[in-house]
């Protein structure tokens, strides 16, 4: 059972000028795919082929010898996750379930706003920025490198990829830049509230 490369949810210059197409090409195109590509080869003729990408994940996380299967799994899911978290003319304040949820935590959209762009600021070199579920609150992490809020019990709903290749074509080195600019105009938030009740 390799584990698949999902196609992107729009096309390759959907998210543009946000993030333009040439931005998809490379990072879903060489980066998503390679991280795919190196999974299944780790993986092949080992116990675990047979599981499921989010099982090979949990099991990786807690054996060391298993990093480079960690990596790669959770890089996997951590970009499928990522795209599926933004749409064309999305982003600003957040309907639905979700809003009220962000209202009692932060008070208002715009605090929260601030903290998720802090987040994915000073994560110190590559990772990701997170709204997360953890038990039944609501929190914004970061984790580094390819880390996932899955391997620590936490409930992922919504994600920002800060590593240089998800911004440098388009934004050089202003990774504040692209945070903000994908945070008003990219953010799916049918997406987020759908993760709420999965
Ligand atoms: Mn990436």
């Amino acid at each position: 059972m390799a584990i698949l490369l999902p196609e992107l949810p729009y096309g390759k210059d959907a998210l543009a000028p946000v993030i333009s197409a040439n931005t998809l090409d490379f990072h879903y195109g060489k980066h998503h795919k390679a991280y795919v590509d190196n999974l299944n080869k780790l993986i092949a003729g080992t116990d675990l082929e047979v599981k499921s990408l989010e099982e090979i994940i949990k099991i990786a996380a807690k054996d060391s010898v298993k990093a480079g299967i960690f990596n790669n799994a959770a890089q996997v899911w951590n970009h499928s996750f990522y795209w599926r978290c933004l749409k064309k003319s999305g982003g600003g304040a957040p309907t639905g379930a979700i809003a009220a949820k962000i209202n009692a935590v932060w008070g208002n959209y715009e605090k929260f706003a601030e903290e998720l762009k802090n987040a994915g600021m000073t994560q110190f070199g590559s990772g990701w920025a997170w709204l997360v579920l953890e038990g039944d609150q609501l929190k914004i992490t970061k984790t580094a490198n390819a880390d996932t809020p899955l391997a620590h019990g936490q409930k992922p709903l919504l994600t920002l990829d800060v590593w240089e290749h998800a911004y440098y074509l388009d934004y050089q080195n202003r990774r504040p830049d692209y945070l903000a600019a994908v945070i008003q105009n990219l953010i799916n938030w049918d997406f987020v509230n759908a993760n709420l009740v999965s």
